[in-house]
């Protein structure tokens, strides 16, 4: 039989990679995980982590200005923006060293490098300049996520247009923000970047913010931006970005063919993001893919049955979770154990003013699958908490067929808090009959589902 170095080598130390390594290693597998910058991946140093850090100074300076609704008088504040990049640089540093205590208490030997296969069954490792070295193992989980897509268009190399890396290691608040694109990346930095003192535009291709959400969350959520004070221009195509004596301006077309011009010290393409495949050679060891990713099976594994490919680089939803419960998948396959995991099941949030969060279908996908579907909202101003709270805006929509929650999508305080119960309503397809006689305490913003789901049967 042939000998590995080990049983398994994981390729990215993202949320794809490092947890699945502490499993495995705790299975008794010999593994090592290859990250060639830090462990953590995008989520905790380029992504969910830091906008998530920045955002709850955002939520402060919000609840400052609104001080005087609640009889609190105070003369001003003032943000120190080296404070607040260092409490960022803080919290990721923490979750950094629990990351590595957790690999190193598992016994994960983690190499910092780039891999890129040889052959089916071994990598080279490039530590550096001078130092290569190889790995053979019986298994890989390629977990090599994903990058910025940037659209080719006139300017896009100008100093000062940004992604979402560059933006969240600015030294200072830029004056005027123009955000391209306006996606999940896009809104969550438009609406920190406001709250920091940025005016700020949004320019979005497609005709509604978030595209692949509910469109009354979409529409709802542009109501909310604008109010903010945030300019919001959708169905609008960036044509080219202009230097100018101060700053950027970035020209496009709106489909009524009218120009919209906005200037900005600072441009940020958001503009997606593309599976991260560069270098690992994998035409040559025939593991396919094409523009959106790594191709996989529904146990994640490749063409190549002994190579899995978890999270952002198999191009699906590009969710830090999905990515970790696609490598729990990888393994339990490779373990033959079982594992259930209903990936059409996936929460998702987004960190705006209000928060949303939403889960299962849409009410266009409902209605496009189902002919008798059944909708109801209840709105967070007839919530008790959310009064006492002050955070009124918003709403719960649940849509169900067959007397059972197949969608739920809240704009509203704290929604991500709150999505997952819903997430059990669906994923189990438990009754709302019985969802609703499940006493909730009170007063509590998730009394709101169950008002929504309420609403459903009477
Ligand atoms: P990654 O986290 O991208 O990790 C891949 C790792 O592989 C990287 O560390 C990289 O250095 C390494 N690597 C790549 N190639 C090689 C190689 N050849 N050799 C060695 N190492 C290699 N998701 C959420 O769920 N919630 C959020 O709030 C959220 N916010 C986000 C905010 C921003 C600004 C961004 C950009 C993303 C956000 N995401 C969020 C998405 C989330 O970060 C990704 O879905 C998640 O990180 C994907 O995990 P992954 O393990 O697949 O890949």
């Amino acid at each position: 039989m042939q000998q590995f170095d080990k049983d398994l080598v994981i390729i990215g130390g993202g949320p794809g990679g490092y947890d699945v390594a502490v499993k495995a290693a705790k299975h008794g597998l010999s593994v090592a995980l290859i990250e060639k910058h830090e462990v953590g991946g995008t989520c905790l140093n380029y992504g969910c982590i830091p906008t998530k850090a920045l955002y709850r100074n955002a939520e402060v300076i919000r609840d400052f200005k609104s001080a005087n609704e609640y009889g609190i008088s105070f003369d001003n504040y003032s943000l120190n923006f080296n404070q607040v990049q260092e409490r960022k640089s803080q919290v990721i540093e923490t979750l950094q060293s629990n990351i590595k205590l957790m690999l190193k208490k598992a016994k994960v030997d983690v190499i910092y490098g780039t891999a890129s296969f040889i052959d089916e069954h071994t990598v080279t490792i490039e530590k550096n300049e001078e130092e290569t070295t190889q790995l053979t193992a019986k298994y890989f989980i390629i977990a090599t996520g994903s990058t910025e897509k940037v659209i080719p268009i006139k300017g896009v190399n100008y100093d000062g247009v940004y992604t979402s890396k560059d933006l969240l290691d600015v030294d200072e608040v830029p004056k005027r923000l123009v955000v391209i694109g306006g996606g999940v990346i896009g809104v969550e930095m438009a609406s920190i970047f406001h709250e920091f003192g940025s005016e700020v535009v949004i320019i979005e291709f497609l005709d509604q913010l978030l595209n692949n959400f509910d469109k009354d969350i979409s529409s709802r959520l542009k109501v909310y931006l604008k109010k903010q004070g945030i300019k919001v221009y959708t169905g609008t195509a960036v044509e080219e970005i202009e230097k100018l004596d101060d700053g950027l301006a970035v020209t496009g077309k709106n489909k009524k063919g009218k120009l919209v011009t906005a200037n900005g010290d600072l441009v940020l393409m958001s503009t997606g993001r593309r599976a991260f495949i560069d270098g690992l050679n994998l035409t040559s060891i025939d593991v396919s893919y094409d523009q959106n990713g790594i191709k996989v099976s529904d146990n994640f594994q490749t063409s190549q049955p002994h190579i899995y490919a978890v999270g952002d680089v198999i191009g699906k939803e590009m969710l830090a979770h999905t990515a970790t419960y696609h490598s729990y998948k990888a393994l339990d396959h490779m373990l033959n154990f079982e594992n259930k995991t209903n990936f059409d099941v996936v929460p998702g949030c987004v960190f705006t003013f209000p928060e949303i969060a939403s889960v299962g279908l849409t009410e266009e996908q409902a209605n496009n699958k189902y002919e008798d579907i059944k909708v109801n909202k209840f709105m967070f101003r007839a919530n008790g908490k959310a009064l006492s709270m002050s955070k009124t805006d918003g709403f719960i929509k649940v849509i169900a067929h067959n007397n059972r929650l197949i969608g739920a999508h809240i704009i509203g305080p704290h929604a991500s808090d709150y999505v997952h119960e819903a997430t059990v309503l669906i994923e189990q397809g438990i009754k709302i009959l019985d969802a609703v006689s499940i006493i909730h305490a009170h007063p509590t913003l998730s009394e709101s589902l169950l008002e929504a789901l309420r609403g459903l049967i009477e």
